[in-house]
C-alpha cells in the first residue's frame, strides 16, 4: 500500500469556503493531523478518520508524525487553515520529506490542495483592499529574525504595495504590531485606511474599518489580518477600495472617466507610465535591421557593469545616510479635464481670465481651442477644486468634457437680439454638462438668420417671431454630414426647455452607449413625437478611417 499526503488548505474557517477537492481530501484520507482548533473546525467533514490534533507551536512535530504515517501506507490529510502554502503546512512537509531523501518518483505521493488565504478572505468582506499589486508579511518572529521583517515592511511601506498582515500579534507578541506602524508611518499617510478583520467566516467574525494613526487603539489579536491600504485606497461607504490603477483623467462633477483602450498608455493620459522607447518606433526597414544586428554584450560584460552600478549606488547611499527617504505618500497627479467659456452668451475673453487661463494651466497642463465655442483644459493635478476655484473667480463657464450635453449658443448680435437669452441660460443651468450615451451639442441661435450654424448641431433650435423651430439629428462629422431635420415650426417659448428636457432625458435613458443622437433618432424612429424623415442625401462613399 503506497501512502499519500494531502496537505489541505481548509480556508477562513466556514464550511461554504472548502473547495470540493479539500473536503474529498479530507474525507478520503485515513488520518488527519492538524492543529486542535483547526480540527474542530472541520469535525463535521469527519468520517471514521484517525486524529492527530497538536498544540500551536508544534508544527514540526505534525509534519514528522505525517510523513511517517504515509510511508507506513498511510493517506493522511494535513490540515492548515486557509492556505496550505501560505504561513502552512506545506512548506514544512516537503522540508521533513527532503530530510529523508524524498524525491517524487521514489517517495511517497503529495498533494497539496489549495485554499483561500487569509488575504482574500479578508480582503471580501472589506470591500476590495486588495486588487492592486499586494503582498502578506507575517509579523511572527518565531521563526524569521526581526529585523528582516523590518527590512520587509519597510521595503513594502515604502513600494506602496497593500501589505496584509499576518500573525499580528498574540499574548505574548505585543510589540511587534506596534513598530511595524511606526514604519508604515514614516512613508504613509496616518489617514491611509487599514482594515482589522478577526476570524473571518467564523463565528466571531469582526470587522472594523480605521486608519494607519488609530489602528492600534482597536482589538487585534492571533486570528486578526491587517490590512493597510496603499496611497490610493480608499473609503466609501463602509467598504475599503484600491482602484485598479494610479491615475485616470477625471472631468467636472463626474468621478473618475474610465479611459477607452485606445486612450490607453498615452503620454498626455498616463504620463507615468514607461513609454514606447525610440527603438520601437524605428519605421525604417535599414534601422531596424541595424538594431536587430548590433552585437551582443557578452554575459559577462553586462554582468561586470551591474555589479559596478550596484557598488556605486551603495557608496553613493553610504554617504547620504543622513538624508531622511522621501514619504511615498503619492500625491500622483491625475489630468483634470474642463472646458472653459466666459460665458452662454459673451463670447469676449478679458485680458484677467487670459492671464488667470495661463497661470491655472502653467507649463505642464494644455489649452485646446476647440470649434465648440469653449477651450479644453488639460491640466495634471492633485487638486481639481484650486483650478475651478480660480476659474470661476474670473467669470469663466465651466463645463465638464467628454460624453456631456453642451449648449452652443450664438452670441445674440452682440446681445441685441436678446429676447431668446433667457432660454438659452435656462437650458445651459438645467442640462449643460449631464453625461449622455455621446457627446452632445444644441445649437441654440437667437434669429432666423441662425449664423452660428444651429441647424448643423446634434440639435437645434432657432429662436423665430417669438417662437422656436427644432431641428433633430444632424450629423455633425463624416463626408456624409448633413443639417438636422426640421421637425417643429413655431413651439411656444414656455414650452421649449421642456421640450428640450424630455428629448434629452430619454435619450439618456435609451441611447446606447456610444450612440450619437442621429443615430439614435434612426433606430427609434421617434422621439417624444418628433418623427423621423430619411431625408440624409444618399451617396455612397467608400469608407474613411480616420487619418487615412
Ligand atoms: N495559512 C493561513 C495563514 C496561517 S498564519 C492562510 O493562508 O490564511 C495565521 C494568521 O492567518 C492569523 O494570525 C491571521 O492573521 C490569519 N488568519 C487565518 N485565518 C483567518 C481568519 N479566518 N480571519 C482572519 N485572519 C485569519
Amino acid at each position: 500500500m503506497v501512502g499519500k499526503l494531502l496537505v489541505v488548505g481548509f480556508g477562513p474557517g466556514s464550511f461554504e469556503h472548502i473547495t470540493k477537492r479539500a473536503q474529498e481530501a479530507i474525507q478520503e484520507s485515513d488520518c488527519v493531523i492538524g492543529y486542535k482548533t483547526y480540527v474542530e473546525l472541520i469535525q463535521d467533514l469527519l468520517i471514521d478518520q484517525e486524529i492527530i490534533s497538536t498544540g500551536m507551536s508544534e508544527e514540526v512535530t505534525r509534519a514528522q508524525a505525517a510523513v511517517r504515517l504515509a510511508e507506513e501506507g498511510k493517506k493522511v490529510a494535513v490540515i492548515s487553515s486557509g492556505d496550505a502554502g501560505v504561513y502552512g503546512m506545506a512548506g514544512l512537509i516537503y522540508e521533513v520529506l527532503i530530510e529523508k531523501g524524498w524525491t517524487e518518483e521514489k517517495g511517497v505521493d503529495v498533494e497539496v490542495i489549495p485554499g483561500i488565504s487569509a488575504i482574500n478572505s479578508c480582503a471580501s468582506l472589506l470591500g476590495a483592499p486588495v486588487m492592486h499589486d499586494a503582498c502578506t508579511i507575517s509579523l511572527s518572529d518565531h521563526l524569521t529574525p526581526w529585523k528582516l521583517i523590518e527590512k520587509r515592511i519597510d521595503a513594502a511601506a515604502q513600494a506602496d504595495f497593500v501589505i496584509a498582515l499576518y500573525n499580528p500579534k498574540s499574548g505574548r507578541r505585543t510589540r511587534q504590531i506596534v513598530e511595524a506602524q511606526k514604519i508604515l508611518l514614516k512613508y504613509r499617510s496616518p489617514d491611509t485606511p487599514v482594515g482589522l478583520v478577526k476570524s473571518a467566516y467564523r463565528d466571531r467574525e469582526k470587522v472594523i474599518l480605521t486608519n494607519l494613526s488609530e489602528m492600534l487603539e482597536h482589538d487585534i489579536g492571533m486570528l486578526t489580518t491587517v490590512v493597510i491600504g496603499n496611497s490610493s485606497t480608499f473609503l466609501y461607504d463602509n467598504k475599503m477600495i484600491t482602484p485598479r490603477g494610479y491615475q485616470r483623467k477625471y472631468t467636472l462633477h463626474t468621478t473618475e472617466q474610465r479611459l477607452r483602450p485606445h486612450e490607453r498608455l498615452r503620454h498626455e493620459n498616463e504620463p507615468w507610465a514607461l513609454h514606447q522607447g525610440k527603438e520601437d518606433n524605428v519605421t525604417n526597414k535599414q534601422e531596424k535591421i541595424a538594431i536587430a544586428e548590433k552585437p551582443r554584450e557578452s554575459t559577462l560584460s553586462i554582468a561586470t557593469e551591474a555589479l559596478e552600478r550596484v557598488r556605486m549606488q551603495t557608496e553613493e547611499t553610504k554617504a547620504d545616510d543622513t538624508k531622511p527617504i522621501a514619504p511615498v505618500q503619492q500625491q500622483i497627479e491625475s489630468i483634470f479635464e474642463l472646458a472653459v467659456s466666459p460665458g452662454i452668451v459673451n463670447k469676449k475673453f478679458t485680458p484677467v481670465q487670459m492671464m488667470t487661463l495661463a497661470e491655472v494651466v502653467g507649463d505642464k497642463g494644455s489649452m485646446e481651442y476647440t470649434p465648440h465655442h469653449q477651450i479644453i483644459l488639460s491640466i495634471p493635478t492633485t487638486d481639481p477644486d484650486v483650478i475651478t476655484k480660480k476659474l470661476t473667480e474670473v467669470g469663466f463657464i465651466l463645463n465638464p468634457v467628454g460624453d456631456v450635453f453642451q449648449l452652443k449658443a450664438c452670441d445674440f448680435c452682440e446681445g441685441e437680439k436678446k429676447d431668446s437669452i433667457p432660454y438659452a441660460e435656462e437650458l445651459h443651468k438645467k442640462l449643460g454638462g449631464i453625461e449622455l450615451p455621446k457627446e452632445l451639442k444644441l445649437g441654440f441661435n437667437g434669429c432666423g438668420m441662425a449664423c452660428y450654424g444651429a441647424v448643423n448641431d446634434d440639435i437645434g433650435i432657432v429662436f423665430r417671431k417669438g417662437k422656436f423651430d427644432l431641428f433633430l439629428g444632424a450629423k455633425t462629422v463624416g463626408r456624409t454630414a448633413h443639417p438636422g431635420q426640421a421637425v417643429a415650426e413655431g413651439i411656444e417659448p414656455d414650452k421649449i426647455v421642456e421640450t428640450i428636457e424630455k428629448i434629452i432625458y430619454e435619450y439618456k435613458e435609451k441611447g446606447h452607449p456610444n450612440e450619437r443622437f442621429f443615430k439614435y433618432f434612426k433606430r427609434v424612429q421617434e422621439v417624444q413625437g418628433f418623427k423621423y424623415k430619411d431625408i440624409a442625401p444618399k451617396i455612397e462613399l467608400e469608407p474613411a478611417p480616420c487619418g487615412d
